[in-house]
């Protein structure tokens, strides 16, 4: 019997609990309602607010895709005014004003200052695109198929992304073989460093190695779906060193840890490296709209005209809600918030630590490692906790039993307290129910 026989007819479900017909009519595979099991209506800076009128403190923006927070009211007046004044919504890749202000604005404020060359793709609405589009450039600049990713990545749930993604979960959905992709460890992880820029480059110099060149190195600066890890900038230099060498194309994946999530606009900014293409979406857009975009180093957009089609490669709001969001990283009063939280959020955690407990701060992503402290129950008891209790985190990594914090950058000192100080009493709650010592072992 299926779900809506048992419930009824659809006037029987509305008239029903507010959630059953989500329970009834909506797929199986919806994910984050089951961790934040409310109707969800509004929400204005760091606050999202339920039907019932609870109000949640927002901890995870969205996955990363509401770095300036809900609704920043000057992103959201462009966007008003846009759509008030009949400006164009859909309108494929044409040429726009709003696009032509984007792309002008972000090579001024983005790319010139960084000295970057980088030619701008727009992709379809989602971030998984973008790696498609950066996969198969590569792949045709390079004339070569095989993808080196790493142990610990995402990028996405797409055919190419997929075989990226080194979630093995994830990658049995396909029900096809995701090969021509190798992964390797990442430098840093829950098993200690690897020496892998070395490992890689002795298997690319041993011809009974079995290893092929490969078109490119894809990673994420920060693994932030595999529990906030941060590749060292040493690391990272030699990784170029290494790409340059062999004629690899160096993919940044910066769609979760871009857009200031984890310091600077891009997160390989304070290594000095600048990779060949770099993915963008989630925060790009300043509002959470649907839009991502692949970067292009100059002498590698070796493209055809409509090579990479997409219906929904020209999402105006976007563009316009996108360049509104440029303008605050001009802004001295958003510079000095994000600065301060970062620090505030690095403090409080070196504050109040645990025995067991390991916690990585990058910028405004915290990785809050319980492993040894129960892993991912506890992780997931600590979640359920903090939503009862009006703060919406996540867990994530191995084991799902990292909690990764994502406050908006626009969170000010007492929010960030506040929402820090909910997840260490969840913890400490949890521990305590559950006859865990904070010293206890894996
Ligand atoms: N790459 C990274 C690093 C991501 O975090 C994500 C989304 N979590 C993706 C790619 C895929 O983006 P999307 O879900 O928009 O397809």
């Amino acid at each position: 019997m299926t779900d809506l026989m048992t419930t009824g007819d659809p006037a029987g479900i509305a008239a029903g609990s507010p959630t059953a017909v989500f329970a009834a009519r909506e797929s199986t595979v919806r994910s984050y309602s089951r961790t934040y099991p409310a109707v969800l209506a509004s929400a204005r800076g760091t606050t999202v607010v339920g039907e019932d009128g609870t109000e949640y403190v927002d901890f995870f923006s969205g996955a990363g895709a509401l770095n300036y927070g809900h609704n920043h009211p000057h992103i959201k007046r462009r966007v008003v005014d846009y759509l008030g004044g009949d400006g164009l919504v859909h309108a494929l890749d044409c040429h726009t004003p709003a696009k032509r202000e984007f792309l002008d604005r972000f090579g001024r404020e983005i790319l010139e200052p960084r000295g970057m060359d980088h030619r701008i793709q727009f992709c379809g609405g989602t971030g998984t695109d973008a790696v498609e589009a950066a996969l198969k450039l590569a792949r045709k600049h390079t004339g070569r198929s095989k993808v080196i990713a790493f142990s610990g990545s995402y990028h996405g749930v797409s055919r190419g992304s997929l075989a990226a993604t080194s979630d093995l979960r994830l990658r049995r959905t396909a029900g096809v073989a995701l090969d021509e992709v190798t992964f390797l460890p990442f430098p840093v992880g829950p098993r200690g460093g690897f020496a892998t820029t070395a490992l890689l480059e002795q298997l690319l110099t041993d011809d009974l190695s079995g290893v092929e060149p490969p078109a490119a190195v894809i990673l994420e600066v920060v693994q932030m779906e595999g529990g906030v890890f941060r590749i060292p900038d040493a690391a990272l230099r030699s990784l170029r060193s290494l790409c340059d060498a062999h004629g690899i194309v160096l993919i940044v994946d910066d769609i979760q840890a871009g857009c200031g999530r984890t310091g600077g606009f891009f997160s390989f900014e304070r290594s000095g490296v600048v990779p060949d293409l770099i993915t963008m979406s989630k925060s790009i857009s300043g509002l959470g709209l649907p839009m991502s975009l692949l970067l292009i180093r100059g002498g590698m957009d070796s493209w055809e005209p409509g090579d990479h089609p997409g219906t929904f490669r020209g999402n105006q709001l976007a563009f316009v809600a996108g360049t509104a969001a440029l303008d605050l990283w001009r802004s001295e009063d958003f510079l000095t918030t994000a600065r301060r939280g970062a620090e505030l959020l690095r403090r409080f955690w070196r504050d109040n630590t645990l025995p067991g407990l390991v916690v990585r701060c990058e910028g405004h992503a915290v990785g809050v490692d319980l492993t040894a402290l129960g892993g991912g129950a506890t992780a997931s008891a600590v979640v359920a906790r903090c939503f009862e209790r009006g703060v919406i985190v996540e867990s994530t990594g191995r084991d799902k039993a990292v909690l990764k914090l994502l406050p908006p950058l626009v969170a000010d000192a007492d929010t960030l307290g506040l929402g820090c100080a909910t997840v260490l009493e969840a913890i400490l709650h949890t521990l305590a129910e559950n006859q865990i010592s904070p010293d206890a072992k894996p």
